[in-house]
Order: C-alpha cells, then structure tokens, then sequence
C-alpha cells in the first residue's frame, strides 16, 4: 500500500509551524513497511483542498490527512474529504456524546459550535479522541483508504498510534519486519559507499540509513506474507552487512553502546572505573543508565582541575607540567591510576579540550586523549571531534566506549 499524507493548515505554509505531524506519520509508515511517495500541505481553503485530496486519491492508497478538524469555519478537512469523495457529512451521535461528556468533564457546557466536530462524511467511521474534541475519520471508499487526523500533535500522535497503526496493519496483507544494526566507526556517507553494491536495487527487504550522533543506524525493513520468509529476507541482508562492516557494528535494535559493553564486561566478569575531566562524569553518567552496571562499574572520578588529577588520583605532576592536562602522557598516566586506585581490571581516561576557548595550534578545541588500562598495559587514542561543547563531549564519551568495546573483545 502506499500513502499520501497532506497536512491541513495556513499556519504551515507561512511558515509558522513546522510540519512535524507529516514527519511523524512519514517516519511510523515506512517503519511499518508502507510506502511513502508523496506529501502535501495545503493552505485552510476549500476548493485547494478537494483538489489536492483528488490528486492524493489518483495516486495513493491510503490518503491521510492533519489538521483542520476544529470547530471553527477555518477547519475544512472534513468537508474537503466529503467533497472530493462527493459524499454529505452527517452527524455522528456516538461523538457528539463524546464531545459533550468531555466538557462536562471540565464543568462546562458544550458550545453549539463544537457540534460540527462530531461531523463525519457519510459512509466513514468516527476515531475516539481521548486527548482532545476532534475526533478522527477512518472512510473506505473505492479501495481507497481515508483517514483524518486532529493537527495538536498531543492528540494525533497517540490517535496515530492506538487506533490507526493497528488498523493499517491489519490491512496490509503483509507481515512487516524490521531489524536494525548499529554502526560506529563508519560515517554515514562511508557507509553508504561499502554498502552500496548491497543497497543498490534493494527493494525487499529495503535498507535504510540513520546517522545519530557518533554513529549511524541500518534499518531492514523485509515485507511477506509468512513472517518466518520475512525473517529469511532480513538474515540473508544483515548477513552480508556483517560481512562488510565487521566489528564496526555493535549492536541491534534497542542495544546502546553502554549496554553492549556493560554486558561484555559482565560476560568476561571484568570490573572498570573512569577518570573524567572534561566529560565531567558523562561516561559514568551513561554507564549508570544501565540498571545492573553495578555488578562491573565500581568508580567513576570526575579530576578536573590538575589538584584532583594528582591528589586524587595520583597523577604525576611532573608530568602534567611537562606535557599538559591534555596530553597522551596524562591520560595514560590517569588511566593507569584509576585502575590502580579503583582495583579494578579495567581503568578508563579521558581528557581534551571541549571548548570553545582554550584550544592553540597543536592542540586544537575538540582534542581529546582516551587512556585505556588492562592486565599490565595502557593504550592511549587521541581524536579531534567537532561540534560545540556538548557535542564534543558526548562525542568523546561515544568514543571511549567504543575503544572499550573494541579492546574488551580481545581480550580473552
Ligand atoms: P483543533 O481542534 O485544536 O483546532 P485541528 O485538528 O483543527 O485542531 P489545526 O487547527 O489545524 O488542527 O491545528 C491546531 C494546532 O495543531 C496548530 O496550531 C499546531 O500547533 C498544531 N498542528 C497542526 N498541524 C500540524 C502539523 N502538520 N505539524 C505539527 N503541528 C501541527
């Protein structure tokens, strides 16, 4: 089935919202495996409407709209849908009802003017709202699909979710599945290039690529009639990604970096502690979203100034004069000590410089050393991230869990 979502509304066209809604139903279709050709926004006039409902209709399966289902002469979509489709509104008692027991609610009678909203085009069915008046529209009309959606996206994302998604689903005769690897390391325009050959033409199951900050998703998307073809289609695609990108992949679907290296230590019972200066405790921070990580996190230190990094944790001083708070030199020496200190297998540094002062020549904003220490060895990795302050940050953190992720896989 392939749709076409059109957003009612003048406000969009000025300019002065954000077609958000469109974004949404976009993003949820396609991960329902339903295709997506065309969008359209149209201003709050009639005959703009029925034409561009009319396109829609010649073009799409599903047509679903936002917006305009208010009760004011300005919210047309209802009566847009009723023309093109050349049928009459009429009054649904089961809404009204609704709309009138949710003013009670709020102590307050209903205003006549909110009758309209319990309006529907004959031959459709009216959607409960319980997030606001307007209910929504789910009509049938010469194997066209037509749904109506309120604009408030407090109401139409949960209407969206609860009543159309299932509804669409059981009206795709396919089983839709979706699997999604997580990459680091890999660009997002890199990545397009090593998958290419396998993305090329690739339209069942589709491949779709996601950059996030410091890493980029691959959705597979696999549609069939039998589940376990579609799970055949996803396997034989992820495995030929596996075989392009290798350990560069980290994790599947609700995996996160910190989750995939909390397990790996928990699997090889390995403890770990972090010396943080200038991601002031975001790796701890994001190492303690994990609900069991206490069975392998034992320390987190947060050595920002040079006092902390040598009283603290014992850094030499010598070093931090010689070479810089940011330097490999310090960083090795910080992992060193935090493993020692911490008594843990594992000890885990981090310094550079998130700006956006304090960079020179050679030693630029967004350098950061990563000081990893194990058995009787410390590695130091250096980066240079760009972004403002957080993005930085967070992006040294992404890091460091990554090159722990990688040197925890080797070891035996
Ligand atoms: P109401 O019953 O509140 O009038 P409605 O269904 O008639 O709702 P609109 O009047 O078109 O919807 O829009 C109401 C508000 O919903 C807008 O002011 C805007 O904040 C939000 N909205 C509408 N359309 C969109 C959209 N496409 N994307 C994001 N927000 C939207």
């Amino acid at each position: 089935m392939n749709c076409e979502i059109i957003a009612v509304g003048t406000e969009l066209l000025l300019g002065d919202i954000v077609n958000t809604n469109g974004q949404y139903i976009s993003q949820r279709l396609s991960s329902l495996g339903l295709d997506v050709y065309h969008h359209t926004v149209v201003g709050d006039n009639l005959d703009r409407l029925v034409e561009a409902i009319k396109i829609a209709s010649s073009r799409a399966d599903v047509i679903i709209t936002t917006g305009g289902l208010g009760p004011t002469d300005d919210d047309i979509t209802k009566l847009g849908v009723a023309k093109a489709l050349g049928v009459e509104l009429s009054l649904d008692e089961t809404s009204l009802k609704r709309i009138k027991d949710r003013f009670s609610r709020y102590g307050r009678p209903m205003p006549a003017i909110n009758e309209r909203q319990a309006y529907i085009p004959i031959g459709s069915r009216a959607i409960d709202n319980d997030n606001g008046t307007a209910p929504g529209i789910i009509g049938e009309y010469d194997s066209k699909i037509y749904i109506s959606l309120p604009g408030p996206p407090k109401e139409m994302r949960p209407m969206f979710e609860e009543k159309i998604v299932p509804y669409l689903k059981q009206k795709s005769k396919h089983v839709i599945k979706s699997h999604t690897l997580k990459v680091i390391g890999i660009g997002e325009s890199a990545l397009q290039e090593k998958l290419g050959d396998i993305m090329t033409n690739q339209t069942n199951p589709t491949i779709a690529l996601y950059a996030k900050e410091g890493e980029v998703h691959i959705r597979i998307t696999a549609k069939d009639e039998d589940i376990s073809e579609a799970d055949d289609k996803i396997k034989e695609v992820k495995n030929k990604i596996l075989n392009v990108l290798g350990m560069n992949v980290y994790g599947y679907n609700d995996d996160t970096l910190e989750s995939v290296v909390n397990n790996l230590l928990q699997e090889k019972r390995m403890t770990i502690a972090f010396a943080e200066s200038c991601t002031g405790g975001m790796i701890s921070s994001r190492f303690t979203d994990i609900p069991n990580a206490s069975i392998s996190f034992i320390n987190g230190v947060v050595c920002y100034s040079n006092e902390a990094k040598v009283n603290i944790l014992g850094v030499n001083r010598d070093t931090i004069e010689k070479y810089g708070a940011v330097s490999m030199e310090t960083a090795e020496e910080m992992a060193y000590c935090i493993k020692k200190i911490s008594n843990t297998d594992i000890g885990l540094s981090i310094t550079g410089i998130a700006g956006p002062s304090g960079g020179t020549e050679s030693k630029p904003v967004g350098l950061c050393y990563i000081g990893i220490a194990f058995d009787d060895q410390v590695k130091v990795y250096s980066s240079v991230f760009n972004g403002n302050r957080n993005k930085i940050r967070w992006l040294a953190t992404t890091k460091a869990l990554d090159i722990l992720r990688r040197n925890i896989l080797e070891i035996k």
